[in-house]
């Protein structure tokens, strides 16, 4: 099947885009990150993708994964690139087991405001887990700078 970016990519949802989603703001906070106009605490970066901490973290080692090509969510993302971007969160989330020893990896992914978006890049969140570990609120807390630097020290690590 040939893909028209303005629709939908699929055979039977041949929906235009801005029927599902608003069109992508090119100035959102992940865009800057991308352009270097932003400071990020970056751990991994391929062709397609680009992987760095979240400043108010649900718990340690909570990181991101995000796409280069501009989309604003799932809904109009590319496959090709949401296939890349899947492919890097499984990197980050083996990863963040082995960094932190964890006993699990939560991966969560929003999209548009009732769906509980609030930065309006594509991103899937990766969170290692442990038992009897409750996450904390999400977009709760700022972390401390060092904190976040260790820990993307050690998945970068990690990562190999
Ligand atoms: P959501 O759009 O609901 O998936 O949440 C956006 C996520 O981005 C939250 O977890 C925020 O803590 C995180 N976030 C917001 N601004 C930044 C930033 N400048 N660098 C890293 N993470 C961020």
């Amino acid at each position: 099947m040939s893909y028209d970016s303005d629709r939908l990519p699929t055979a039977d949802c041949q929906l235009p885009k801005e029927a599902m989603s608003p069109a992508y703001d090119p100035a959102n906070i992940f865009a800057k990150i991308l352009k270097g106009e932003l400071p990020s605490h970056k751990l991994y970066e391929d062709d397609e993708t680009f992987a760095f901490m979240d400043i108010m973290p649900r718990g340690d080692g909570h990181c991101l994964v995000i796409p280069k090509q501009a989309a604003r969510n799932i809904l109009d993302v590319e496959p090709a690139s949401l296939a890349a971007v899947m492919a890097t969160t499984q990197k980050l989330a083996r990863a963040v087991m082995k960094a932190f020893s964890a006993d699990g990896v939560t991966v969560q992914q929003f999209n548009e405001q009732a769906g509980g978006q609030v930065v309006f890049h594509l991103h899937v969140h990766v969170i290692p887990r442990f038992e009897g570990v409750s996450l904390k609120p999400h977009t709760g807390t700022m972390e401390d700078q060092a904190v976040l630097a260790a820990n993307a020290e050690k998945i970068r690590a990690a990562l190999g």
